[in-house]
Formats: C-alpha cells, sequence, structure tokens
C-alpha cells in the first residue's frame, strides 16, 4: 500500500485527517480511535468493579485468605483460621446463584472474644483492607435505646455510609465492627427498677441488623427527626464482626468445665485443661450466662477467641508483621538519611517492660515512642546519620515515671 493511502481501519480516516495512525500486524488505529477506545475500557472497568469483590474470591480460598491476615497478624491461629472460613462462607453467600433448592445459606456474624489489645480489631481492619470493602468501626457502649440520650444502632450504618462514601452498593457489602459488645450484655444482678437503657435494650435493636433488614438511615448520623431524609440501607449482605473482652467470663467457663468434669465419666476429669487460657474453651452457653441474650448469640453463629499475648507473640509483633512498629521507625529514619538499627537486647528490654507492667501490645508502641523521641527530635537536624539502640540506650530513656505515664494511658 503506498503511503498516502494509509488509514484508521477502525473510521477509516485518511492517514492526513489524523494527529497520529499507530502501525498494527494487518491494521492502522488513529488517535481518535484510541482515545474512544480507552474510554471504552474505562467504563468498562467501571462497571465490572462491582465485581471485582467475586473475582476476588475466586482469587482467595480460606488458605490464602489466612496467608494474607498471616502478613499482619502474629500468633491467633485459630480465630485467622475460623475468620478466613467465615468470610469466605459469607462472600460465597453473596455470590449464590438464586436456586430452586431451599437451601439458604445463612449469615456467617462473627464474635470474638479477648482481652483488649489482643488484635481483634486489627483483624477485622486486614479483612476489610483485603477485600478492598469499607470498614466501619463502633463502640456498642455509646449506643442506646431509641429515646435515650446516646446513640441509635443505626449511627452504626450511617458510619459504614460514611466509610463508603455514601457508595450505598458499596456500604451494603461492607463490614462493621461492633467493639466492647460484652457492655452490653444485661445487668442480671441489677437491682435497679429502671430500663436497661445501655443493656438489653440495645441487644433487641441490634437483632435486627445482623439478621438482615431494610433501615431507614439518617445519613448526617443523629437521632431520627420526621424531616430527614434518610437512605435506606438494607443489612442482608453486611458483615457483622463483634469483639469483647467479657472481663470474668472466665469463671463461667471453669465453672461450666467443673460440671462436666463430675458430671461425666472420670476421664473428662482427667482431661487437662489449660488454666491459663480458659478461654479456649469457650461455647455460647458461656455468652449467655455472662449477659448476652439467646437472640443475640444465634446472630452472631461464628463464635472464636484471642489467645493472650505472650512475650514471644509480643517480640515478634515489633519486628515481623508487614507494618511492624521497628518497620515503621526504620522507614521515618531513611527519609533523613538516618540508618536506625536495634539490638536484640533493646527488644527483649521493651517487651520485658510491656509485660512487667501489663501494658500489652498497645504499650509497645507507647514504649517505641519513649525511647525515640529523643532521637527522632534532634537527628534530622545533626550531622550523625546513625542510630544503633542497645539495651542501656533503651534503659536510659525509660524512668520509672514514664512508665507511669504509659500505665495510665494503656
Ligand atoms: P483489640 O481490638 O483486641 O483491643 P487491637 O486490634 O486494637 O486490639 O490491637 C492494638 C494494637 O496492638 C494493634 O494496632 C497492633 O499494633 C497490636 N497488636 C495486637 N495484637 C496483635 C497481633 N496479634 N499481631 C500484630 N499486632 C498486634
Amino acid at each position: 500500500m503506498a503511503k498516502e493511502e494509509l488509514e484508521c481501519s477502525f473510521c477509516g480516516r485518511k492517514k492526513p485527517e489524523t494527529n497520529l495512525l499507530i502501525a498494527g500486524l494487518d491494521a492502522h488505529i488513529c488517535d481518535r480511535c484510541i482515545e474512544q477506545a480507552h474510554g471504552i475500557v474505562i467504563e468498562e472497568s467501571k462497571q465490572t468493579d462491582s465485581s471485582d469483590l467475586f473475582a476476588e474470591l475466586k482469587l482467595r480460598k480460606p488458605q490464602q485468605i489466612k496467608d494474607f491476615l498471616d502478613g499482619y497478624i502474629i500468633g491467633q491461629n485459630m480465630t485467622k483460621k475460623v475468620m478466613s472460613v467465615a468470610v469466605y462462607n459469607h462472600y460465597k453467600r453473596l455470590l449464590q446463584p438464586i436456586t430452586t433448592d431451599d437451601i439458604d445459606i445463612q449469615k456467617s456474624n462473627i464474635i470474638m472474644v479477648g482481652q483488649t489489645g489482643t488484635g481483634k480489631t486489627l483483624i477485622a481492619k486486614t479483612i476489610a483492607k483485603m477485600l478492598n470493602v469499607p470498614l466501619a468501626i463502633v463502640d456498642a457502649t455509646v449506643l442506646t435505646e431509641a429515646g435515650y440520650v446516646g446513640e441509635d444502632v443505626e449511627s452504626i450504618l450511617t458510619r459504614l455510609l460514611q466509610a463508603a462514601d455514601y457508595n450505598l452498593e458499596k456500604a451494603e457489602k461492607g463490614i462493621v465492627f461492633i467493639d466492647e459488645i460484652d457492655k452490653i450484655a444485661r445487668k442480671s444482678d441489677n437491682p435497679s427498677i429502671t430500663r436497661d437503657v445501655s443493656g438489653e435494650g440495645v441487644q433487641q435493636a441490634l437483632l435486627k441488623l445482623l439478621e438482615g433488614t431494610v433501615v431507614n438511615v439518617p445519613p448526617k448520623g443523629g437521632r431520627k427527626h420526621p424531616d430527614q431524609k434518610f437512605i435506606e440501607v438494607n443489612t442482608e449482605n453486611i458483615l457483622f464482626i463483634a469483639g469483647g473482652a467479657f472481663d470474668g467470663i472466665e469463671r463461667h467457663i471453669s465453672r461450666r468445665l467443673n460440671m462436666q468434669a463430675v458430671g461425666y465419666s472420670a476421664s473428662m476429669s482427667d482431661e487437662v485443661v489449660d488454666k491459663d487460657n480458659l478461654l479456649q474453651y469457650i461455647i455460647p452457653k458461656d455468652l449467655k450466662d455472662f449477659g448476652l441474650i439467646p437472640e443475640i448469640i444465634g446472630r452472631l453463629p461464628v463464635l472464636t477467641y484471642m489467645d493472650p499475648l505472650d512475650s514471644k507473640t509480643l517480640r515478634a509483633i515489633l519486628t515481623e508483621p508487614k507494618n511492624a512498629i521497628i518497620k515503621q521507625y526504620k522507614k521515618l529514619f531513611t527519609m533523613d538519611d538516618i540508618d536506625f538499627t536495634i539490638t536484640d537486647g533493646a527488644l527483649d528490654f521493651i517487651v520485658d517492660k510491656a509485660i512487667e507492667y501489663k501494658l500489652g501490645a498497645r504499650g509497645l508502641r507507647s514504649l517505641c515512642e519513649e525511647i525515640l523521641t529523643d532521637a527522632m527530635f534532634e537527628l534530622p537536624s545533626s550531622n550523625e546519620k546513625k542510630l544503633n539502640v542497645t539495651k542501656l540506650y533503651a534503659e536510659e530513656k525509660i524512668s520509672k515515671t514514664t512508665i507511669k505515664k504509659l500505665k495510665a494511658v494503656s
């Protein structure tokens, strides 16, 4: 073909009519057609966005979900495994074709029981990050029955809408983490005749949300009033994860275990009970004895527990997760061309202090901050380009008063 006869194989424009004509194997394409095609690609990918979740799900089997969690959460293997399966099943439920059989896969809302600072929120956050779905973290203690001072349970969905930038479709596939669920347990030993506004009433109000219903949500939060516009949110496909420390629940567990040992065969009492970690034996009945109403327990069918953090776990939390605290400091110092290193002795010292003063995993960060604040203040404007934190260095920066201060905030 002579040069002047070249034309776009898509729109037929001759080369002189185009700004650019790109040659392929057997065809040519002009700049305008490229732009148009590019627009189509963008549109198409937008449309497939909502099916991303499903593509994701095909890629991530429970084993892969757990592998992902392993990158961020140390230990807690039982919970990571249980959560991987629950999350996988939850999204499989969303994918289920409309079938003619009567099998209706039920929601797999989850309840995690474990001391504060053992990683409950972190697990919920990591799952939301992995699935790229909006996450709302709410504190059950602020919820009260409608009509009382506090927040209505609908405020939970306002938060989720906000987390989803008011994209309703996204919000309806999101995750809600309800922290401190134990604080709304029924206070059965409360002799007061006044209504239990922050206890059983809130549990009742939560029931519908957990099960799946259409809720009128005030988009900007606040109390419902007649002139307000509502957004209708369907909670059917929202995954609810509840967490709580359930302080004292071990008593119920151990009582139950003892009763079993007495009531059943001798071999039962022979079974070794790990008294340091009674939570691992938790069953739904213990939640009921603690004061959750059976209906709530029924709507949180996946029950799992968090292990207490021992020194080995705390040590690993400092350095191993993808965004481990020490890695974060290293990055901060590197931005100022400072070579930051920390000895094993110093790391062990930080862990020892966290355990000695019962500061938990949250305390690790505060301890590091105390140790490194002087260096982070001074080094960027000095010529010193190296910082090696030894046990001695760490000891010098941590005094009795700083520990007291840390204990007060943790
Ligand atoms: P919880 O919700 O159980 O009170 P968090 O998830 O808020 O605890 O944990 C507090 C912080 O402690 C987290 O942000 C994280 O830095 C650290 N942490 C706690 N447990 C773990 C863990 N198992 N693995 C990694 N980091 C952890």
